[in-house]
């Protein structure tokens, strides 16, 4: 058998674009596929559960978790901090298990700095006037939060030069068969195997 790392899959797109509802999908067809929880001080919304959407943490325990480099990455955003939980996903790469994160732009950048054998993917909506009706359609957050969130879409959007693949959010079912192609394509990427592939034939001889 091959052996390869597991793939780290990062899934950015602006709010609304519909990266949680196709990471969602993808997670529901692919059990293999293991989804990051992040830390956050944000307070939970309605129906969010501790230790499954976020670990809903105080920010002085973020700012300890900071000091002790246990982030792979973290950003503030709006007026909340979020980061990546480092070693439980280095554990599951070096498994060979393929992990999703679904973060925003400032931390895939940092992710890129540190990882570039990521797999960069940024979801986009079909139009702008598309993605304020599904943030107003979402009803979970103030007016307020909605516009601030609109007005940065734009600007998200120009940040799509740092990932390697895209995928346009018209249809959910559409855009995880698109991210299982990316999944196929990555995974048969002679590089990731180093030379295990001549060395298993090599064994045959
Ligand atoms: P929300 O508050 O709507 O759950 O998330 C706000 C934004 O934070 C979303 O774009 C989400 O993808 C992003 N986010 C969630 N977790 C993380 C994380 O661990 N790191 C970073 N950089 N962004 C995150």
């Amino acid at each position: 058998m091959l052996k390869r790392k597991g793939l780290l899959l990062v899934v950015s797109g602006p709010s609304g674009a519909g990266k949680g509802t196709i990471c969602k999908e993808l997670l529901q067809k692919n059990e293999q596929i293991k989804l990051s929880v992040s830390a956050t001080t944000r307070k939970p919304r309605n129906g969010e559960v501790d230790g499954v959407n976020y670990f809903f943490i105080e920010k002085e325990k973020f700012t300890d978790m900071i000091g002790k480099g246990e982030f792979l990455e973290y950003a503030q955003i709006y007026d909340n901090f979020y980061g990546t939980p480092k070693a439980a996903i280095i554990e599951c790469l070096e498994n060979g298990q393929d992990v999703v994160l679904e973060i925003e732009m400032q931390g895939a950048k940092q992710i890129k700095e540190v990882y570039p054998e990521g797999v960069f993917i940024f979801v986009l909506p079909p139009s702008l006037e598309e993605l304020k009706s599904r943030i107003v359609g979402r009803g979970t957050e103030t007016k307020e939060e909605i516009d601030k969130r609109f007005s940065c879409a734009f600007e998200e959007i120009n940040q799509i030069v740092n990932y390697d693949y895209f995928v346009v959010n018209k249809d959910v079912k559409q855009s995880t068969k698109e991210v299982e192609s990316i999944i196929v394509a990555e995974k048969n990427k002679v590089t990731r195997y180093k030379n295990n592939i001549i060395e298993k034939f090599k064994e045959e001889l």
